[in-house]
């Protein structure tokens, strides 16, 4: 009879590993938060290794701009607008199909977060964002589950694994969380394709010494990397004297933020997000409908897009809507009023 776990011939003779290891990879869960560049690449790579549940959860559609860099779209999905979480899933199971694997279409905010990590035995980090990144750190603290946090700007990414109660957390390496604006994005900095490859492998490695039980094997070190000038950096970690909010105080300031309906400004994109709060129910197709008697209105399985007012509308299933074009907030929050209801 063929042996399942032939495929995975290669990488069970690494030391440490076996038969064992493999089969204990197939028991686990990981979550990818946030599934652009970053995201793509590490998804890709615990699929094919053989990590048993695979979740992904991404807010956003796929978009032409994208493809340089996110490995697991093509020009139709572009084509098609298909939200990334579920092109990823697409993909990933026609890479392996002996994992399970999961897509979320939801952004991940202070009411969807917990539940999304709750799962899974550890994180991965593929967020564009800092806000996404302190409120993944607070969450993963306050239930003790380990995750890998990973950046990339430019030609240059940073990577570490943080396990609580072992590791500094996040707001313990990098301070108070930047404001808004503070810091360039890939937006203004652009982004180098392999150099987010190599933060992806960076962060999937500690990961995979998180789920194989090796923590002994773990860095212990912020990782630095500058592809462009060849700048390789690691430097250790530890717990500082202070008083950390997050992991010695324990305050989730960003968990326990005001809930409700929010708007938010896609950095970069010239973009608005409104986020109805409690999360309702759409009906795409009626609206869609309705829609139709006004202008052409696009649709597929997950989102429906429209034009009104020279603004561009591509709203989810989950009622959330993203406005390109619109000045600011409240002219977003306005257009979603009048054509998709408050
Ligand atoms: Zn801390």
């Amino acid at each position: 009879m063929n042996d399942p776990l032939a495929r995975y011939s290669r990488q069970m003779i690494l030391p440490g590993w076996g038969r064992e290891g493999q089969e204990r990879l197939a028991c686990r869960t990981a979550t990818v938060v946030g599934c652009g560049a970053l995201g793509s690449h590490i998804a890709a790579h615990l699929v094919r290794i053989g990590v048993g549940h695979v979740i992904v959860a991404d807010r956003d559609f796929v978009e032409m701009h994208n493809l340089p860099r996110q490995a697991l779209y093509t020009e139709q999905d572009a084509a098609e607008g298909v939200p990334k979480a579920v092109a990823a899933a697409r993909r990933l199971r026609q890479i392996n199909s002996l994992v399970k694997v999961e897509e979320r279409v939801v952004d991940v905010d202070a009411d969807t977060v917990e539940e999304l990590i709750g799962r899974a035995d550890v994180i991965f980090d593929g967020a564009d964002n800092f806000e996404v990144r302190y409120l993944v750190n607070e969450a993963c603290v306050k239930h003790r589950i380990p995750w890998v946090y990973g950046g990339v700007l430019g030609t240059y990414g940073l990577s570490a694994a943080i396990v609580p109660g072992e590791t500094p957390c996040l707001r313990c390496l990098l301070g108070p969380m930047p404001t808004p604006g503070s810091v360039p994005t890939c937006e203004t900095a652009g982004v180098l394709g392999p150099a987010v490859a190599t933060v992806a492998a960076l962060e999937v490695a500690e990961g995979l010494k998180i789920l194989l039980d090796q923590r002994q094997a773990l860095l212990h070190s912020l990782v630095m990397v500058d592809l462009w000038s060849g700048d390789f950096e690691r430097v250790q970690t530890a717990k500082g004297a202070e008083a950390c909010p997050v992991c010695d105080e324990r305050q989730f300031e960003m968990l326990t933020a005001q809930h409700g309906c929010w708007t938010e400004v896609l950095c970069g994109r010239g973009a608005v997000q409104i986020t109805p709060r409690p999360a309702p129910s759409v009906d795409l197709e009626a609206i869609a409908q309705r829609l139709a008697e006004m202008g052409p209105v696009t649709s597929n399985d997950y989102l429906l897009r429209f034009s009104a007012e020279g603004c561009e509308v591509t709203l989810f299933r989950d009622g959330r809507a993203i406005v390109k074009g619109a000045p600011g907030t409240a002219e977003a929050r306005a257009l979603y009023a009048r054509y998709i209801g408050s």
